[in-house]
């Protein structure tokens, strides 16, 4: 089998012009850039009944990733195969993680989204502009202080840190403006990865210019010396910040390597934010779109979880139908076999591993969302490990179809397409958040842990539970909150596989996205800023003779 690149680069992608002309995009709505990447302007959209919206979720993980986006692909391939008009919504990767070891993030094998140097790499400069907006707003913070401190910043209370988009360990926490009485007042400080950054989640969750420009403002940075928040607004960089903004809140537009029209925009962490593309590409495409392809971040417990309560809440959306990707290798290690152990038949681990997808499937029923379960096949699974799988569906009133999109393409996952649109047109979905925005903060924490995460109740320590009550004070106790938990487990303990129950998730911090809309739960080791492995990806990246990029995955 070819590796990513080298299949990417075999495909012969359509001028981008041809791709938006099949979504009703003319030359005067897009703008090129290049020759297979464009940007628009979603509103020049005419009005029109919205699409259907899939949400590609997935069981709990395996360290090696389930295939999500990969199965996104290969499902709006297969859906514009079978004559329906799809447009595929996800995110656009971080560069930083591309010379560590995850490598890129526009799917694999014949799924994928193109070009995928470009999009793996510098893009469109969304990124560029969100850490641009961001550290605009630290320099400000800092310049506030130097010029007076008029709003009488506690420089000790500065939460507003610096960002990059690289895997850069050393910048975790530093001392900042040292060298003298012409550089500010020293203080610890740190730097995140931009995915992590609120601005990012804040561009993600906007719905349109103004109200990306109205969400930075609320965005809180630091506590004066009595306490009191300090905005964005207050240190007059809401306006700069929107500005720089400008051409990335603007969806991109790529394609599938089949030729279909992929909206590639934002791309917030999965931990302390939301994990989905923006809310901006997806309204776009289901104006374009009979069926839009979205994928969020991790496994259902998280990833569905918060795109249902936060993003549909936020943004008014309603999903038609969701997709568990589910693989034998992660049922079977969920069932307790060792990585080591994986390619070997093993149709008892599989059953056991399957109380995990039970429980998804489960819990994305209570959002009243009709639910599938894709397999993503891999070369080592056993026709009775799929079997089993197929009958863990079943035994739960549900269809597992088999799926070789990655091998195969569009025409592998065409099964699970003509599933996905029975589903929907079979109809029955209601879909509801799980919890009222009315329900106290620390509520909101207990009903995700024990209705989604089944576990015995939260453990919030006073000094959290105190500062969620002085935020409802101050008018924050409507909005949703964002678990930022292990994504291995339903539980806060990475090793708990299976479907573990007993357990209490514990609430060690809280942190306010004031601009994003959201209450960051901390229910274990956060991170904001990865670092790279012993061996990173990067020493393999080089151009080889023939000038072609190799090493990027
Ligand atoms: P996720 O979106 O869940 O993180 P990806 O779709 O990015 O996962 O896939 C993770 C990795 O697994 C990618 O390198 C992809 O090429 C690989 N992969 C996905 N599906 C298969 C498959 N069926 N067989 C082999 N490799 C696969
Ligand atoms: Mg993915």
């Amino acid at each position: 089998m070819p590796t990513d690149i080298e299949i990417s680069r075999a495909a012969t992608l359509l001028p981008i012009a041809d791709v938006a002309a099949k979504i009703g995009l003319g030359a005067d709505a897009t703008e090129p850039y290049g020759r297979d990447k464009a940007k628009f302007d979603p509103a020049v959209l005419p009005p029109r009944d919205p699409g259907k919206l899939i949400l590609v979720t997935a069981i709990n993980p395996t360290p090696a990733g389930e295939g999500k986006t990969t199965t996104s692909v290969g499902l709006a391939d297969a859906l514009n195969r079978i004559g329906r008009k799809t447009v595929l919504a996800l995110r656009e990767p971080s560069l930083g993680p591309c010379f560590g070891t995850k490598g890129g993030a526009t799917g694999g094998g014949h799924a994928q989204v193109a070009p995928m140097v470009d999009i793996n790499l510098h893009f469109t400069g969304d990124f560029h502009a969100i850490t641009s907006a961001h550290n605009l707003l630290a320099a400000m913070i800092d310049n506030h202080v130097y010029w007076g401190n008029a709003l009488d910043i506690d420089v000790r209370r500065v939460t507003w840190r610096r960002v990059l988009d690289m895997n850069d360990r050393a910048l975790r926490a530093i001392t900042q403006s040292l060298g003298g009485v012409a550089n500010g007042f020293p203080r610890e400080s740190g730097f995140d990865i931009t995915v992590a950054s609120e601005v990012m989640a804040v561009l993600c969750l906007a719905s349109d210019a103004a109200d990306l420009e109205e969400r930075l403002g609320r965005i809180i940075v630091a506590e004066t010396r009595d306490r009191r928040p300090v905005t964005a607004r207050d240190l007059k960089a809401d306006g700069a910040m929107a500005v720089l903004l400008a051409q990335a809140i603007k969806p991109n537009l790529v394609q599938t390597l089949e030729g279909n029209p992929a909206l590639l925009h934002g791309g917030p962490f999965a931990n302390i934010a939301h994990g989905c593309n923006s809310v901006i590409a997806t309204r776009a495409a289901l104006a374009l779109g009979d069926y839009v392809v979205t994928e969020a971040g991790f496994g259902a417990d998280l990833g569905a979880e918060k795109f249902f309560d936060i993003k549909c809440r936020q943004a008014g959306l309603t999903p038609a139908a969701a997709v568990i990707v589910a693989t034998v290798r992660a049922l079977k290690m969920n069932g307790g076999v060792a990585k080591a152990d994986l390619a070997r038949e093993d149709v008892a681990a599989v059953q056991r591993g399957g109380v995990n997808l039970a429980r998804h499937i489960e819990n994305v029923r209570q959002f009243g969302v009709p639910v599938l379960v894709a397999i993503n096949h891999f070369g080592t699974d056993s026709e009775a490990e799929i079997d089993a799988v197929r009958a863990i569906a079943a035994a739960h009133d549900t269809q597992a179809l088999l799926c070789r999109h990655w091998a195969d393409g569009g025409a592998g996952a065409v099964d699970l397409a003509e599933a996905v649109v029975a589903r929907i047109e079979r109809g029955g979905g209601d879909f509801r958040p799980l919890y009222a925005d009315d329900l106290p903060l620390l509520e909101k924490m207990r009903t995700i842990a024990t209705r989604i995460y089944r576990a015995d109740d939260v453990a919030a320590t006073p000094a959290v539970v105190a500062q969620l009550a002085r935020w409802e004070a101050a008018g924050f106790g409507h909005l949703p909150v964002c678990m930022a938990k292990t994504q291995y487990s339903f539980s806060a303990d990475p090793a708990l596989l299976g479907a573990p129950v007993g357990h209490v998730v514990p609430i060690r911090e809280v942190r306010l996205a004031a601009g994003a809309g959201f209450v960051v739960a901390i229910c274990g080791d956060l991170m904001t800023m990865p670092g790279l492995p012993r061996v990173p990806a990067a020493e393999a990246i080089r151009f080889g003779a023939d000038g072609k990029i190799e090493g990027l995955f």
